[in-house]
């Protein structure tokens, strides 16, 4: 297997994971997002995957994470990078950015900022799968 030279930062909490509030580090309640195990098989498949979120900066809550991750993602996504760091990659997927395109967003646009989920919108599944891509999701749901 060749080492992948570009990486990806990738946000747990309401990006990967369905997230209604903070409810403490070690606490997680969410499921995979609809289209995340798609996106993410299909992604890994190119590009270095780190899972980015503020609850990898204790070891409870990355903990948490790589105990959700064994429970709610496919053996071939194991081993994911966890950090709270914001590493070198060529993008970040996250539901609380404000993506820079030579525009300072207000403050009132800071201020009155809200993530999908609380705008009432569920995540939307775009990642197109091969064939492969597919028996990998078939297989991972069946022999989880
Ligand atoms: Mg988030």
């Amino acid at each position: 297997m060749t080492k992948k030279t570009k990486t990806i930062l990738i946000d747990f909490d309401g990006t990967i994971c369905q997230y209604d509030g903070w409810k403490g580090a070690a606490v997680i309640e969410g499921k995979p997002n609809p289209g995340a195990v798609a996106a993410l098989l299909k992604y890994s498949t190119v590009f270095e995957l780190v899972i980015f979120s503020t609850r990898a900066g204790t070891v409870e809550g990355r903990d948490a994470i790589e105990l959700w991750c064994s429970i709610n993602l496919p053996d071939s996504l194991r081993g994911l990078s966890i950090t709270n760091i914001k590493r070198p990659a060529i993008l970040c997927i996250d539901d609380r950015s404000w993506l820079f395109d030579g525009r300072w967003p207000s403050v009132n646009e800071i201020d009155e900022f809200l993530p999908y989920y609380k705008e009432g919108r569920v995540p939307t599944i775009t990642v197109p799968l091969t064939f492969t891509g597919l028996l990998q999701m078939v297989r991972a749901l069946l022999f989880k």
